[in-house]
Order: structure tokens, then C-alpha cells, then sequence
């Protein structure tokens, strides 16, 4: 997987200011209007209003199905002679281990439902077992370590200054601030990650490098929207992540910052955030609500 953001990307600090010359100020034209119809898409905002599909948690609202441990049946055959899909209506449907399936649905309560029809009816009750998938670990990430750097030799690494049972297994690294360095990503358990947030580095072979926790989330970079990737991104024209203006980010000549996300939520729901920050300032509200939203994904207990 390499993901097209990941917030623990960002080092940019912003300064907020409300003394923006009024002068400076963005008229309402130069915005991009082609942003508004994110409204229909899973943007930002329904992360806050907790309304569309995008805020659906697929942990929380996936159920794992088995064969009972003597069946040697077809979990699809038997679910297709008693309950129509079309009643439970899946958002997907995945293959797993044990010849299970991973069933996703819109909320808890369809899980919940599922379970119950499971449970009440005779046949599949003794055909199947179901279980609710765990949630999975944090992460933490370590920044720009050189690739000459031996793979093994970072996760023992961790092992050791960390006092860990076992060495962590690394999930994926990805391109750091220059070609020669790589910011590589580990699951760890919550405690874990805990005990090494306290020191935010690391030494490996004759150097220290910088670490901290690592959020999944997603933000697309044409747009800006959060919850897809500019791979996903149905837009034809771009949102600038620093000043919201009609143009690519690495375009931008613009000294002035300014978030569409805030910007578009102020607009047409009303509310009052501050907009002078750029899309990818981590105080803005909505990469907060991503935040947020990511952690209810994850184990920290
Ligand atoms: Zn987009
Ligand atoms: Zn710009
Ligand atoms: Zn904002």
C-alpha cells in the first residue's frame, strides 16, 4: 500500500492570523466552484456531520462469518437459499481464511440485525459462526532513514531501545524528503506505542532519527477533500491545498493561506471556522475530524 497522504507527512506549521489586509482576502469568484459539488461526494464535511457512507467504520460495521467447524458447505450457497441479499444489502463482500466471509455493511445496527437472523434461524445458526473482526493496532512512523540502512536492522532496533518482547513487523515505507531516504510504518499495540512516544526518536547504526504516530487518513491532494485519494478524485479542476484558488498545490503562487474545506463548510452549512490555513494545517476542523475518525479505527486501549 502506499498511501497518496498520510498526516504524519506534514511538517508544515501554520501561523494563524486574523489580520489578513482585507485586500488580501480571496473574493468568492476566484474559489473553485467545481468544489461544491463535493458536496454530493464524501467529503470533509460529512466526516463531521458523521452522514455518508465515507464515515462508516469498517471495522465496526464488518461481521465475520465461518462454516461451523464440522461443515464442509459453501458459505454464498448456503447464505443465497435463506436470506436474499437484497434484505442485508452488503457494501462488500471479501473471501477470507478458514473458508469465511467478510461482510460489510452500511452501520452496526445491520451487523447486528445479520447476527440476529443468523442466530434465530435453525439451520444457519448451527451452520455458521460469526465473530466481529478486532480492531487493528496504531501505528507510528519513523522519518527519512537512509536506504542504505539494512532492513532488519530497524525493526531490532526498535526491539531494543524499547525493551519489546518481540520486534514489530514494518506495514510499508514510502519516499521521504529526499529520493536516498524512506519514512518507514509499523503497527504497534497501544502500550507499545505509548512507551515510544515518550523519547519521539530512535538510534539506528550512527544515526538518530525522528518518530511519532502515524494517522492513516486520507486527503486528496487535487481537491482537498479528506476520505479518498487523488487517485479517487472525480474533479476536473483543481483545489489549491494552500490558498483554495483553481490551480495545483505545487503550482500556487500565492502567499496568503486559505482552506477550502473550512472555507465551503462556512458557506453552505453555516458554520464559523476560521479560514486562514492552508487544507493541510492539522488544527483545521476537518483534519481533525479525520484524526478523530481514524482513531475510532484503531485499538488504543
Ligand atoms: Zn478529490
Ligand atoms: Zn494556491
Ligand atoms: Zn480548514
Amino acid at each position: 500500500m502506499e498511501p497518496s497522504l498520510m498526516a504524519n507527512q506534514l511538517t508544515e506549521v501554520t501561523i494563524h492570523t486574523n489580520q489578513i489586509p482585507s485586500s488580501q482576502i480571496l473574493p468568492p469568484h476566484t474559489l473553485p466552484a467545481n468544489h461544491y459539488k463535493l458536496q454530493q461526494l464524501p467529503t470533509s464535511y460529512s466526516i463531521l456531520q458523521n452522514s455518508s457512507p465515507s464515515t462508516r467504520d469498517p471495522v465496526n460495521s464488518t461481521i465475520l462469518l465461518y462454516p461451523a467447524s464440522d461443515s464442509n458447505l459453501s458459505l454464498p450457497e448456503l447464505l443465497n437459499e435463506t436470506i436474499p441479499s437484497n434484505d442485508i444489502n452488503p457494501v462488500n463482500i471479501k473471501s477470507i481464511r478458514g473458508n469465511g466471509l467478510a461482510v460489510t455493511l452500511h452501520t452496526e445496527n445491520e451487523v447486528d440485525k445479520l447476527k440476529l437472523i443468523i442466530e434465530e434461524n435453525v439451520t444457519l445458526k448451527s451452520a455458521i459462526t460469526s465473530k466481529i473482526p478486532s480492531k487493528r493496532n496504531p501505528s507510528i512512523i519513523l522519518y527519512n532513514l537512509p536506504s542504505f540502512l539494512n532492513e532488519d536492522e530497524i525493526p531490532q532496533a526498535l526491539k531494543f531501545q524499547h525493551n519489546l518482547d518481540f520486534p514489530l513487523n514494518p506495514s510499508f515505507n514510502f519516499r521521504g524528503s529526499s529520493s536516498n531516504l524512506r519514512n518507514w510504518v509499523f503497527e504497534a499495540p497501544a502500550q507499545i506505542l505509548n512507551s515510544i512516544k515518550q523519547t519521539n526518536k530512535i538510534l539506528i547504526g550512527w544515526g538518530m532519527y525522528r518518530l511519532s504516530e502515524f494517522f492513516h487518513i486520507k486527503r486528496c491532494n487535487f481537491c482537498q477533500a479528506f476520505g479518498h485519494t487523488t487517485k479517487e478524485c472525480t474533479l476536473q479542476v483543481p483545489s489549491c491545498g494552500t490558498c483554495a484558488g483553481h490551480h495545483l498545490t505545487s503550482n500556487c503562487q500565492s502567499s496568503l493561506k486559505y482552506c477550502v474545506n473550512c472555507y465551503e463548510s462556512n458557506l453552505y452549512t453555516g458554520t464559523d471556522h476560521q479560514n486562514y490555513h492552508s487544507a493541510k494545517d492539522r488544527s483545521c476542523p476537518f483534519f481533525q475530524a479525520a484524526i478523530q475518525h481514524y482513531r475510532t479505527t484503531r485499538d488504543y486501549i
